[in-house]
């Protein structure tokens, strides 16, 4: 992977931690909400080809989704979506940071998602195990010990070999035309965030780096819409991934400046 340029995080009330190498982190509040839609996106993708691939899942399938929104952003191997996976584990230690409860209740316990803070970490595992040489910087400053980093690959390795041999019956060797359904929708005229996502191609490059790989049985459809949520999510009985723009919103409140 390139080399990131250096810049400082204010790493949010966890002891100020600074990035000491290879990081652009990203300054701009719309980038780090695009960033982290992004993932969530990729998360729902993965909720999409588990139901209608018949995919087995041995353990949480919200892990599994996270997993596999971390392989893809990996395989991609570019500066940005380097940037998207370093904003979503960054998004995901706010997340911990802005919750005010002394300790986790049962509900945190017995949910079906990681705890917020797990889930940050297990990014930034595979992104250290994946690719040391550009991650093993985050990984320090975030506090994962050196040991662990090194587990990281085999856990890393594991993941991305399990995501290969479930996947391989459905590759597309040639590429192939799949029509997608996406709509950005107005309502009563497209929000901001909605012209985020379209001026960006939200949907469009998620279709181009993830579901064109794969023969699917369905074509899917991709809708964005206000929801009066900070929502997203694959609907198994529609068949669609709905993005709500309230959680671009959220994203952008999650922000905070060095
Ligand atoms: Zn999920």
């Amino acid at each position: 992977m390139r080399q990131i340029l250096l810049a400082i995080f204010v790493f949010l009330g966890m002891q100020n931690v600074a990035f000491s190498q290879g990081i652009n982190v990203n300054a701009d509040r719309e980038e780090f909400a695009l960033n982290n839609s992004i993932f969530v996106l990729y998360h729902e993708i993965a909720h999409l080809l588990i139901a209608k691939l018949d995919i087995p899942i041995l353990g949480r399938e919200e892990n599994a989704a996270d997993n596999f929104a971390t392989l893809m952003l990996m395989r991609a191997d570019t500066e940005q979506t380097d940037n998207v996976l370093i904003d979503s584990a960054m998004g995901w230690f706010s997340y911990d940071e802005n919750d005010e409860s002394e300790s986790y209740s049962d509900d945190d316990l017995y949910g079906e998602h990681s705890l917020d803070i797990q889930r940050a970490f297990q990014i930034v595992c595979l992104m250290v195990g994946g690719d040391p040489e550009t991650f093993s910087g985050i990984a320090d400053d975030v506090g994962l010990d050196r040991d662990r980093q090194d587990s990281c690959e085999d856990n890393f390795n594991q993941m991305s070999k399990s995501w290969d041999i479930v996947l391989a019956p459905y590759i597309n060797d040639e590429p192939k035309k799949l029509d997608v359904n996406i709509i950005y929708d107005r309502g009563y005229g497209l929000v901001s965030a909605g012209k985020l996502l379209q001026k960006n191609r939200f949907f469009e490059n998620a279709v181009d780096n993830i579901l064109r790989k794969y023969t699917l049985p369905i074509q899917p459809t991709m809708r964005g819409k206000e929801c009066h949520e900070a929502n997203a999510y694959y609907d198994s009985w529609t068949g669609e991934i709905l993005f709500c723009y309230e959680l671009v919103d959220e994203f952008r409140a999650l922000y905070k400046e060095e």
